[in-house]
C-alpha cells in the first residue's frame, strides 16, 4: 500500500482533533509552530520482521513496543524509498514518520558508482521530511539514521521550496530541522551547510531571468559571500573592455542588460599555495540569440547560469567548512539575446589567447564566454587546477539524462578524485572523452582556428574539445551539467522537488574541494 494510503487509514488517530481540522490540510499560517514530528528508520529484516535503528528501537521501548506492533500490523514491510506516518502515538510528537533504509550495511556499489548506504539515508530522510511537512509540523526531529550528515542533507533538500514570487499569505511554512538522539551534531551541521548551499544554487537558478540579470546575480554573490569573509570583486563592462574579452563582449552585445564579470577569492590556505581556478557559465538568460530556441521550454534557460550558481554555493560551503585551500573564481555574466546588435552567424572573433573563433551557431554562446574567462583566469592566477562548470550542451542530457554530470578531464588522478566525490555525494559524474577525434572537429578549418559548432555529432564532446583549445598545460576538469542542473523532471530523487531546478552538482563540487584540501583525511577507499 502507498504511504498516502497509510496516512488515510491512520486518520483514525486523529479523531481527537477539533472538528474544523478534519478532512482538510491546514498548512501555512494555520500551522501551530509547537507541533513536533519525528523521523525514525527501519531496515529490511529477515522474514518480514522489521529491524529498527538504534534510536527507533529506543523510542519503541519508550512506547512499550507499540511502534513495532503498528509497523507489523500495517502489513507489508516499509521498504527502501517508503515511509509511513503515525499520529498521536506519543505526547511529545504529533507525528512519527518511519522510513525504510533498505538492507542494513549497504555500501559502495562499483557498477552504480554510488555509495548506496549514504544514498539510502538521503532518500529516507527526504521522504520522512516530506511526509511530516504534510502533517504541518513546525519542528522536525530526525535521528542520524546511521549517517547524520546525509540525514541532514536529504531532509534539508527535501523541505526546500521556491515560493519567492507568491503572495506572502500563500507561503508554505518550512519546518525547522533538529537532530534526535544522536551525539554527532557536528556531522549533522555539516550536512545542513551542504544542503543549504545546494538550496542557494537552486534559488539562484530558479529565479526568473528578469529578476536575476547579471547585475542581480552579482549583488546576490556579494550578499551571500561577503558576510563569510570571502572577497568578491564586481567588474563592469568598461573593465571587461579594458581586458579585451572580445568573445564575452560579443555574446553580451545582443542584450540591453550590461555584462558583469565577478571575481571571487577564498583564501583558506597559506597565501603561497597555488589556487584552484573555478570558472562558471553565467548566462542569466539564453534565448539562443539569432539562432533562436523553440518557445516551448525556453523559460528553462533562466537556469543557464547554474554553473555559476553551483560554484558560488560551493565556495560558500568551503568557507563555512573552513577548508584549507585557495580558490579563485571567474564568473562571466550576461544574456544571450537576438537584436540589431546581436552577434551574427559566421562572425569571427579573436580569443584572448590569439586564436580566431568562428561563431557558426549563436546558441553555442556558453563556450565563447568561458573561453575568455578561462584564458583570463589562467593568466591572472597561475592555478594548480581548473574546474569549470557549465550547462553547455543538450547532448550531455541526451547521453546521460539527469543521472550524472558529463565530466571531461585531462588528468587521471583528478578524474579519480571527481569520481570519488560523485560516489560519496550521490550526485554522480561520468567521464566522457577529450579525444583528438573531437579536437579535429573544431579546429580543422581553413578560414579560422576554432569553430564554435564543429562538425558532426557528439555535441558535448565537441564543446569540451572547443574549451580544450583555451587550456594551457594544467590539470583541468570540465563539468557539462545541462542534464543534472536544470529542472528535476521526474521523481528521480526523493529529496529534490519535481519540476524545480536542482542546484546540482553543488555538493559534488564541495566534496571535491574537500578532497583537494584535505587529501589524507578520513577518505574511504573507493578506487
Ligand atoms: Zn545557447
Ligand atoms: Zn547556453
Amino acid at each position: 500500500m502507498s504511504a498516502v494510503g497509510y496516512i488515510k487509514r491512520l486518520n483514525v488517530f486523529r479523531s481527537k482533533l477539533p472538528r474544523a481540522f478534519k478532512g482538510r490540510r491546514y498548512c501555512s499560517d494555520e500551522c501551530p509552530d509547537e507541533k513536533k514530528g519525528l523521523i525514525l528508520g527501519v531496515y529490511d529484516g529477515e522474514n518480514e520482521e522489521p529491524v529498527f535503528t538504534k534510536a527507533a528501537s529506543k523510542f519503541n521501548d519508550h512506547l512499550n513496543g507499540k511502534l513495532l506492533e503498528l509497523v507489523k500490523t500495517g502489513g507489508c514491510e516499509i521498504k527502501r524509498g517508503q515511509g509511513r506516518v503515525y499520529n498521536n502515538l506519543d505526547k511529545e510528537f504529533w507525528s512519527v514518520a518511519i522510513v525504510g533504509l533498505g538492507k542494513e550495511k549497504l555500501g559502495y556499489n562499483e557498477m552504480e558508482a554510488i555509495d548506496e548506504g549514504l544514498e539510502a539515508v538521503r532518500e529516507a530522510a527526504g521522504i520522512g521530511a516530506q511526509l511530516l511537512k504534510r502533517e504541518c509540523v513546525g519542528r522536525i526531529l530526525i535521528e542520524g539514521l546511521g549517517h547524520p550528515e546525509q540525514a541532514a542533507e536529504g531532509s534539508a533538500l527535501a523541505l526546500w521550496r521556491y515560493q519567492e514570487n507568491r503572495s506572502r499569505q500563500h507561503w508554505t511554512a518550512i519546518p525547522t530541522l533538529e537532530l534526535f538522539d544522536d551525539s554527532d551534531a557536528e556531522s549533522f551541521q555539516r550536512g545542513l551547510f551542504k544542503a543549504e548551499s545546494q538550496n542557494l544554487a537552486r534559488r539562484l537558478s530558479d529565479t526568473p531571468a528578469n529578476q536575476m540579470t547579471p547585475l542581480h546575480f552579482a549583488q546576490e554573490t556579494v550578499n551571500e559571500l561577503c558576510p563569510c569573509g570571502i572577497k568578491v570583486m564586481v567588474h563592469d563592462k568598461d573593465w571587461v573592455e579594458s581586458k579585451k574579452m572580445n568573445c564575452f563582449l560579443t555574446v553580451a552585445r545582443g542584450s540591453c542588460e550590461p555584462p558583469v564579470l565577478v571575481e571571487i577569492s577564498y583564501c583558506g590556505a597559506h597565501q603561497d599555495q597555488k589556487p584552484v581556478l573555478m570558472v562558471g557559465k553565467g548566462i542569466t538568460f539564453d534565448s539562443g540569440g539569432l539562432c533562436l530556441k523553440k518557445c516551448e521550454g525556453m523559460d528553462n534557460y533562466r537556469a543557464d547560469m547554474v554553473g555559476a550558481a553551483a560554484i558560488i554555493a560551493a565556495i560558500r560551503a568551503a568557507s563555512a567548512l573552513s577548508l584549507p585551500i585557495n580558490i579563485e573564481a571567474v564568473i562571466p555574466l550576461c544574456e544571450n539575446m537576438p537584436s540589431g546588435m546581436a552577434m551574427k552567424c559566421g562572425d569571427v572573433v579573436m580569443g584572448l589567447n590569439g586564436k580566431s573563433i568562428m561563431i557558426t551557431d549563436t546558441d553555442n554562446e556558453g563556450r565563447l564566454v568561458l573561453a575568455d574567462a578561462l584564458v583570463y583566469g589562467q593568466m591572472a592566477f597561475q592555478p594548480r587546477l581548473i574546474i569549470d562548470v557549465a550547462s553547455l550542451t543538450p547532448g550531455v542530457k541526451a547521453a546521460l539524462g539527469s543521472s550524472a554530470s558529463g565530466v571531461y578531464c585531462n588528468s587521471q588522478t583528478m578524474w579519480s578524485q571527481v569520481r570519488k566525490a560523485g560516489v560519496i555525494t550521490g550526485d554522480r559524474v561520468w567521464r566522457l572523452p577529450l579525444w583528438k577525434y573531437f579536437t579535429n572537429k573544431v579546429t580543422k578549418f581553413r578560414s579560422h582556428d576554432v569553430n564554435n559548432k564543429g562538425l558532426g555529432h557528439g555535441s558535448s564532446c565537441i564543446a569540451a574539445a572547443f574549451l580544450n583549445e583555451f587550456i594551457d598545460c594544467v590539470d583541468w576538469i570540465h563539468f557539462d551539467v545541462t542534464g543534472v542542473g536544470f529542472k528535476s523532471e521526474h521523481k528521480n530523487y526523493s529529496y529534490l522537488t519535481k519540476g524545480r531546478m536542482t542546484g546540482r552538482p553543488t555538493r559534488t563540487l564541495i566534496q571535491l574541494l574537500y578532497q583537494l584540501a584535505c587529501p589524507s583525511e578520513g577518505q574511504r577507499k573507493l578506487d
